[in-house]
């Protein structure tokens, strides 16, 4: 597997680095300028998806899965309005729950893990939402990313949740080889302290929504890279998740 930063790293600060400008960044004075930087810009960074309980997060982070939080945030004030807890949602038909969520996409799916999910909340964990990797995913619709989201922003238990933007900037910046979010996700635990974890994986998505698109930058643009990579010379390849 190629890791074309690391790769261009290498040659770029030996005998092919362009002797004007500084060399690249090492990977831990990486991982030490990204944290602060990060840490500067988004001091406390807020939760995207609105939600009044862990139950009302994990159905928004359900919706969001292929959907953005800004239309997330523009359905869930009528969903919750219909049901916004696991015995009120169990209620209804999956039917009358896609009928408002159908913006979100994927409505059929979305629609029966809603309904289900809340029939197990109330069947095995009282109406609670467990706050527990292994029990956040075996409920439908709830993979490991979303379990992730509540565990760190309703449980606060340090997670670092990686979706596909986390992937894309985590190899632009040169932390993981990772192929997939999973591998990335090992890696930033890796580089990162756990205390960092929650916030900086917020952080991280909000400085891709303001800075770095998905196929908006070849990675030579803005400060973090020009910083982490002054000799990068092409644009980096990223490995799709
Ligand atoms: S230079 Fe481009 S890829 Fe790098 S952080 Fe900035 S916007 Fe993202």
């Amino acid at each position: 597997m190629i890791d074309g930063t690391n790769l261009k790293a290498t040659s770029e600060t030996s005998s092919h680095a362009k002797p004007n400008l500084k060399p690249n960044l090492k990977k831990a004075e990486r991982i030490a300028y990204i944290d602060q930087k990060l840490k500067a810009l988004y001091p406390e960074p807020p939760v995207p998806l609105d939600h009044q309980d862990p139950y009302t997060l994990l159905v928004a982070v359900l919706l969001s899965a292929q959907c953005t939080d800004e239309r997330v945030n523009q359905v869930t004030p009528a969903l919750f309005e219909l049901a916004d807890n696991p015995f009120d949602m169990a209620q209804h038909s999956a039917e009358t729950i896609r009928e408002i969520i159908k913006p979100c996409g994927l409505s059929p799916q979305k629609s029966k893990a809603i309904k289900r999910l809340s029939e197990i909340l109330l069947e095995e964990h009282g109406g609670e939402v467990p706050a527990e990797f292994e029990a956040l995913e075996r409920l439908p619709g709830v993979g490991h990313k979303t379990a992730s989201v509540v565990m760190a922003q309703s449980f606060g238990v340090p997670s670092f949740p990686v979706d596909t933007h986390i992937h894309r900037l985590a190899q632009r910046w040169g932390l993981t080889r990772g192929r997939n979010v999973n591998e990335t996700e090992r890696d930033l635990k890796k580089a990162f302290a756990r205390d960092r974890w929650n916030d900086l994986h917020l952080q991280i998505i909000f400085y891709g929504r303001e800075y770095c698109t998905a196929r908006g930058c070849d990675g030579r643009v803005c400060e973090i890279c020009t910083t982490c990579f002054p000799q990068r010379k092409h644009p980096k390849v990223v490995n799709k998740p």
